[in-house]
């Protein structure tokens, strides 16, 4: 396999986690804005066939084995929003989607505000790649009433993980790897592509 491999995303949060979690897996992620790559139309319904979308694209236009990540937050109470709309939820970036989620969960209380992350990861070998490895991962939390914490990204100031009475957005990268969507998702991921 090549050295490197392409990571489908321009967002700075996810490719520190996923470089974080991938130390040592013998290749280097690198985020696809390096080679120029052009942003993918996600148009599917679901995390899954996104994550293909961005992996082939990023693939076809690097010619590199490709790593996509299509993520989210699911809110049971919003009927599954923001889910594969999370990036783009208010369309005014992470600050307009915490105050879009805070006002539309406000007359939601107790476990009407319970909420979970979810990831899925797919590994490319190339762009014809008729195999490609995908994985899951989820995280249970809640959101809470106002945004702490200056960790992560995204939705992490609001999500709440109630064993640890924290946000996302308050404990460390170590911490929120060992416990995430995204870093469950990572130990299938690696020990696939081990294997
Ligand atoms: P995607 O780039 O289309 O997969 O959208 C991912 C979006 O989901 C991000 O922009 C965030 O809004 C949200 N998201 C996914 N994972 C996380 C996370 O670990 N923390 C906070 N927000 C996340």
């Amino acid at each position: 396999m090549s050295n490197t491999v392409v990571l489908a995303s321009g967002n700075a949060g996810k490719l520190r986690e996923l470089q974080d979690a991938l130390a040592g897996a013998g290749f280097t992620l690198k985020p696809q804005s390096e080679f120029n790559v052009s942003d993918a139309v996600e148009d599917k319904p679901t995390f899954v066939e996104n994550a293909l979308i961005k992996a082939r694209h990023a693939s076809a236009e690097t010619g590199l084995p490709a790593i996509a990540d299509d993520s989210g937050l699911v809110v049971p109470a919003l009927g599954g929003a923001p889910g594969i709309y999370s990036a783009r939820y208010s369309g005014l970036g992470d600050a307009g989607n915490n105050a879009k989620l805070l006002e539309a969960m406000s007359p939601l209380v107790g476990d009407e505000r319970n909420a979970h992350y979810f990831c899925v990861l797919v590994f490319l070998q190339n762009a014809q790649d008729p195999a490609p490895i995908v994985v899951e991962g989820r995280w249970h939390g809640r959101i809470a009433l106002f945004p702490r914490g200056t960790g992560g990204f995204g939705y992490d100031p609001l999500f709440e993980i109630p064993m640890l009475a924290s946000t996302a957005a308050e404990i460390s990268l170590e911490e929120k790897r060992a416990r995430s969507h995204r870093g469950q998702a990572v130990v299938k991921l690696r020990n696939a592509i081990a294997s």
